[in-house]
Order: structure tokens, then sequence, then C-alpha cells
């Protein structure tokens, strides 16, 4: 059994508030959130982090999901940031590939 926290959260082992999921990727809300909507977007495959991706296609395709999530399924239609923390200097505190909706109110930069 996986020791990541993502993929116990995938294999439904842990239990998420899902807001989307697909063949490739699961989106639930983050437990401790920064702003009124945030999301965590993650693939189904496990990758510690953005620096061990090697699929152009993947990280495409997860992007391209992302901005499905954010217009489509969250509404956020005045705009929203996406965060993706990279190793420890970079805040990373989970290591499987995730990446952060921001959103619900103006942010400042
Ligand atoms: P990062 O610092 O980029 O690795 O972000 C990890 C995020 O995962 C943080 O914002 C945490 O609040 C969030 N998180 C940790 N455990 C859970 C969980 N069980 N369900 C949802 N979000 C979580
Ligand atoms: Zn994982």
């Amino acid at each position: 059994m996986s020791e990541c926290l993502f993929c116990k959260i995938i294999a439904g082992e842990i239990p998420s508030d899902k807001v989307y999921e697909d063949a490739d990727v699961l989106a639930f809300n983050d437990i401790h959130p920064k702003t009124p909507v945030h999301v965590l977007v993650i693939p189904k495959t496990h990758i510690p982090t953005l620096a061990d991706v090697e699929s152009p296609a993947l990280l495409g395709s997860l992007m391209t999901k992302v901005n499905h999530i954010a217009n489509d399924v969250l509404k956020l239609e005045t705009g929203y940031r996406i965060v993706i923390n990279v190793r420890e200097g970079g805040g990373q505190e989970v290591f499987h590939l995730h990446v952060h909706i921001l959103g619900g109110k103006k942010l400042p930069f």
C-alpha cells in the first residue's frame, strides 16, 4: 500500500471532499483553505513533484483540466490563481504533484 497521502485519497482509503473526478485527475477541497475557494487538482499517477514530470502531454492535460475545473465546475468567472509548490523550499508538504486553485475573492499578489 502506498504511503502517499494523495494516493490514499485517490484509492478512497482517506476521505476527501471531491469536486471533480475523471480517469486521469481528482480534484477536492483543501482541508485548510487559504481562500474562499481552495481546490487541489492531482494526477492519478504518483509523481512526487513538478520536477519529476517527464511527459509534456501529462502536464498539458493536467493544466487543461485545471482550467476546465476552475471555469466550468467551480465557476470562477472573475478569475483565479493556480499555485504549484515545488520541493521543501517552495513550500511543498505533500509529495504528490498537485495544483492549487485559489479563488472566490480578489487576490493580492
Ligand atoms: P503543499 O504545501 O503545496 O504540499 O500543499 C498541500 C496541501 O494539502 C495543503 O494546502 C494542505 O492543507 C492540504 N491537505 C493536507 N492533507 C489534506 C487532506 N487530507 N485533504 C485535503 N487537503 C489536504
Ligand atoms: Zn501519490
